[in-house]
């Protein structure tokens, strides 16, 4: 039985007071006796991690940051560390984003670094990946999430595996209001699963949670968590409204 979650990825938004009175409010409104094999995260942005880590000291809902930087400290002005992101509380950290990717140029072996350094600092990985709508239009897509995989991950041993939760984010869904369908997503997660199980093990592949992210909303979650390998979804506008996510939690 793979572990279910459901991710809201903040992004740029929401100032302190308001973080904190979205976490709370998803606290009291999640219920953690029904919740079971399912994991609840919220990803604030840096400067709001404490005040939310703080907020939810009771609650069940996890805290992940959105990012950190490759190396382990040093030059690099304006940018945050995995040691900093530990010495504060911080379990989970959201990596390869497609914004982080398509803004920032984080590539597949900058991303493999990230990943490598989590360890240190036992954050465990939300790690993002997903085609462009080219890739998707030329029929590209599976060889595009193949090379990501391979190249930001497919290095791991075994059992560094029980650190790493992947979210497959089509960057075409993310944001536009275009969601993939049921069927693409399952299609999708079901090959990620596959070309894993053949490079390490069908016990290791069928244990990982492969979340589905891209303009999940309240009215389409239902349909795509129902699929056999949709373990769960990556929010982001919809994760800024309580109830939208808490819908979104329930329809897990
Ligand atoms: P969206 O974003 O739900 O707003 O499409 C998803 C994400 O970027 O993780």
């Amino acid at each position: 039985m793979r572990t279910k979650i459901v991710a809201g990825n903040w992004k740029m938004n929401k100032t302190l007071a308001e973080s904190k009175a979205l976490v709370e409010a998803i606290s009291d409104k999640v219920n953690g006796d029904k919740l079971e094999d399912t994991r609840v995260i919220v990803a604030p942005t840096y400067v709001n991690l404490t005040g939310v880590l703080d907020s939810t000291e009771d609650s069940v809902v996890e805290v992940a940051a959105q990012n950190m930087h490759q190396e382990e400290s040093g030059a690099y002005t304006g940018e945050i560390s995995g040691a900093m992101l530990e010495d504060i509380g911080v379990e989970l950290v959201i990596l390869g984003h497609s914004e982080r990717r398509a803004y920032f140029g984080e590539t597949d072996e900058l991303l493999a670094k990230k990943v490598d350094l989590s360890y240190k600092y036992n954050l465990e990985v939300i790690f993002c990946f997903g085609e462009e709508l080219e890739d998707r239009k030329s029929g590209n897509h599976f060889k595009v999430v193949e090379s990501q995989l391979k190249n930001a991950l497919f290095h791991l041993e075994a059992e560094d595996w029980r650190n790493i939760i992947l979210a497959y984010e089509p960057v075409w869904a993310i944001g536009t209001g275009e969601t993939a369908s049921p069927e693409q997503a399952q299609e999708m997660h079901a090959f990620i699963r596959k070309i894993i199980a053949d490079k390490y093990t069908q016990n290791l592949a069928d244990g990982i949670s492969i979340l589905y992210g891209g303009s999940v909303k309240p009215a389409n979650a239902v349909e795509i968590f129902s699929k056999p390998d949709v373990d769960g979804g990556l929010i982001g506008g919809a994760a800024l409204n309580v109830d939208d996510f808490v819908a979104i939690v329930n329809a897990i």
